[in-house]
């Protein structure tokens, strides 16, 4: 018999008063569904940093551990240490860490050059809040302990980010080494489409010592445009079969088509993935539906 794989969700902070009511219907149906974890975006440069936290403490509240992404690029280290301290004093101690895509117009890019930097320094951060605590003494010593009170996930490019060049897979493992090396305990990939892909990826990451779990992230293509737009940011190109099927499909029909690709995806990935990350997009209807398709949930359809 197949395993229930295990489930967490991306959430994005909501525009305007409307997208908030749509959020708030989702987001409760989404936690009811016993995600392991549930991270919200953060907007490039900061532009959604109140609305991040605003989703975050929803989820605090509803006891459904969440997960901040944060950028650190265009930031010096003092405001991306009053950033982080913000989000661990609102109560945060997961984090997605993020270097965030350069600025277009040419501004600076910022004293932390990678990911990796916000690692260590969020890490830094937290160690600074947090004292050591006595547990204990032995003679005349104090046996002190500071238990590891953040989780810091990375992001992973099983295709290839599209700054390091083609043909870089092996790049794109080495940066993910030096994000591990530098303390997160987590990996979730951009999108891909074949299974072979994140396969490849993996054992490759493997070969070259990356421990940590390496978390598929999932779209559901349930219309043509999302598809689209999803791949361009991913630098990946749709598969032209389901691209033939959702061009012209209902709405209907298409959100059904996404739902039965991502159900066969997740299927083939169940063997070779420790859990699977949906973006969701703030829709609940799809993704509930594909973790009912692989297994994941029982019930009927909202
Ligand atoms: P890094 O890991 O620092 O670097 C990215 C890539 O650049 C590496 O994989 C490597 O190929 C290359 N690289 C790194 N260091 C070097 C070097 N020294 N020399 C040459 N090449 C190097 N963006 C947002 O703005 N907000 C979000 O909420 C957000 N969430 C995301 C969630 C996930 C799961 C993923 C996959 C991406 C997300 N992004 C988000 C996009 C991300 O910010 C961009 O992809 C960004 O360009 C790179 O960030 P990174 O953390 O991967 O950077």
């Amino acid at each position: 018999m197949s395993h229930c794989l295990p489930f967490s969700f991306e959430l994005f902070p909501p525009r305007d008063a409307s997208a908030t009511d749509t959020l708030d219907d989702s987001l409760a149906r989404l936690v009811a569904a016993g995600p392991s974890f549930v991270s919200v975006t953060y907007g490039a440069s900061g532009s959604t940093r109140d609305g991040s936290l605003a989703v975050l403490r929803q989820l605090l509240a509803a006891d459904a551990r969440p997960m901040a992404h944060l950028t650190c690029v265009g930031l010096t280290v003092r405001e991306a240490s009053v950033l982080v301290r913000d989000f661990l004093d609102a109560g945060i101690t997961r984090f997605l860490a993020l270097r965030g895509d350069p600025p277009v117009d040419g501004a600076p890019l910022g004293d932390l050059g990678s990911a990796s930097e916000l690692v260590q320094l969020i890490q830094r951060v937290e160690a600074e809040r947090a004292p050591y605590r006595e547990i204990g003494r032995e003679g005349r010593s104090v046996v002190a302990e500071r238990p590891r009170a953040v989780e810091v996930a990375v992001a992973a490019f099983p295709n290839g980010h599209p700054g390091s060049g083609a043909g870089s897979a092996r790049h794109d493992v080495d940066a993910l080494l030096a994000k591990q090396a530098a303390g997160a305990t987590l990996a979730i990939t951009q999108l891909f489409f074949d299974p072979y892909d994140y396969e490849r990826f993996v054992d490759l990451a493997r070969s070259r010592g990356i421990t940590i779990p390496i978390v598929p992230g999932i779209i559901i293509p349930d219309s043509a445009r999302r598809l689209v737009r999803a791949a361009e940011l991913a630098n990946e190109r749709p598969p032209a079969a389901l691209l033939a099927a959702l061009d012209g499909a209902s709405p209907e029909d298409a959100e059904r088509i996404g739902i039965d690709a991502t159900v066969a995806l997740v299927d083939e990935l169940r063997h070779l993935a420790p859990s699977v990350h949906l973006y969701t997009f703030n829709r609940h209807r799809a993704a509930l539906e594909v973790l009912r398709g692989v297994g994941s949930i029982a019930g009927a359809s909202a």
